[in-house]
């Protein structure tokens, strides 16, 4: 099977993906790897490393020639769907739930669209599960940023000026990003309090040496492991709840999400005013809206000397592990479609026709 790896287009996008390691494990699986020249340099992998792991270095003009299967991380543009012949793979973050006229697009074009998000979340799809991958370098990255605007120390320092407390941090939303902040700002010394509607994350929470925030508020979770979205009444529960206790904190960062939707509006501005100065919320959700009322996607606002954080897209500030897990991701699922190194699609598989988003009108 060949595939092509394009360097990606999309503004601030600095992953790539795959990376040297997995093509050299995938062209001994017997798949041809072209890469587009540059394609890894943002993430930190050259074009000798690919090269000297079996790829195929190439422009921009002939990557797609005869390839089967075309490997991204963001959703291409509507000229680069255009440049698709019809029936070829092509596997990336689609985002099958919200870019209605991507995906309509790409049916037009007859290309068999595979979104890295709609990977099932089941025990045998783990290794191919990119959300997870990419929410805990997510996770990880939010809480450096705040460690990097809060003007405190995250540890207790006990020196010979003495004593200075620790920052005390709050997760909202505790799935895998969640998590990865908790062990994180763990790590780094704060004293770390978290919330999650779903009530069976109180356990994972304080196995992280995390204390679980009884805000009064529960909600249901899917088969799959999601969140349901609150009533507006349970929402306007949580916001009052979170107003109470959310000065205590000097720094929030929060991940609360439901597939699809909009972020669910969890900090009110007024909420915001009741935080010290120098304060800082790193919105995770800022991508989705935002989980505070105050965040502007893809950037940092000051409000009364509260820092809001709304930086999109962490993972790519992380490019090198960010691109090294969701390479292998990538590779899982591509071994997946083509297991002898062609591609065998089987639609009764749940992983093939559940990640799968377009496919050919004669294939269906
Ligand atoms: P996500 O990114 O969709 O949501 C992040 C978190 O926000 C979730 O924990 C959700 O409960 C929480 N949330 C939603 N509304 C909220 C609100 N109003 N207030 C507070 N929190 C709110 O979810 P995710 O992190 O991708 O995954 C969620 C869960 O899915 C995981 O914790 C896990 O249980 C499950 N999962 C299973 C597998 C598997 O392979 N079986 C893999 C990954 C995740």
């Amino acid at each position: 099977m060949r595939v092509a790896v394009p360097m990606e287009t999309a503004a601030g996008e600095r992953r790539v993906a795959l990376v040297p390691e997995t093509v050299s494990r995938l062209s001994a699986a017997g798949f041809e790897i072209r890469v587009e020249r540059g394609a890894g340099v943002a993430a930190g992998f050259a074009d000798e490393d690919y090269a000297s792991s079996g790829a195929e270095l190439s422009e921009r003009a002939d990557l797609a020639a005869g390839a089967e299967a075309v490997v991204r991380v963001a959703r291409p543009t509507s000229a680069e769907i255009a440049a698709l012949s019809s029936g070829t793979v092509l596997i990336a973050f689609l985002q099958p739930l919200t870019d209605i006229e991507g995906i309509e697009l790409l049916r037009q074009q007859g290309v068999v669209g595979f979104a890295m998000e709609s990977i099932p979340r089941i025990t045998r799809a783990q290794s191919m599960d990119a959300l997870s991958s990419q929410a805990t370098v997510a996770g990880y990255k939010a809480v450096l940023l705040a460690a990097d605007r809060v003007p405190k120390l995250f540890p207790m320092l006990m020196t010979a000026a003495g004593t200075i407390a620790p920052v005390r941090a709050l997760v909202i939303g505790a799935g895998v990003a969640g998590l990865q902040a908790i062990a994180t700002a763990r790590r780094l010394g704060a004293v770390v309090s978290a919330f999650d509607v779903r009530p069976a994350v109180k356990e994972q929470v304080e196995s992280l040496g995390a204390s679980f925030l009884e805000l009064g508020v529960h909600g249901e979770e899917t088969a799959g492991g999601y969140a349901k979205e609150l009533s507006p009444e349970e929402q306007a529960k949580q916001q009052a709840a979170l107003e109470e206790r959310i000065p205590d904190f000097d720094v929030v960062v929060t991940t609360a999400a439901i597939p699809g939707r909009p972020a669910p509006r969890l900090i009110p501005a007024t909420a915001v005013e009741r935080m010290s100065p120098g304060s800082v919320i790193v919105d995770l959700a800022a991508e989705t809206g935002g989980n505070c009322e105050l965040t502007v996607p893809g950037d940092v606002v000051d409000h009364r000397g509260v820092t809001i954080d709304g930086t999109t897209n962490l993972p790519s500030l992380m490019a090198f592990h960010a691109s090294q897990l969701y390479s292998r991701n990538v590779a899982a699922l591509l071994q997946h479609l083509a297991p002898d190194g062609a591609l065998a699609l089987d639609w009764e598989d749940e992983i093939t026709s559940g990640t799968c988003v377009t496919r050919l009108e004669a294939a269906s």
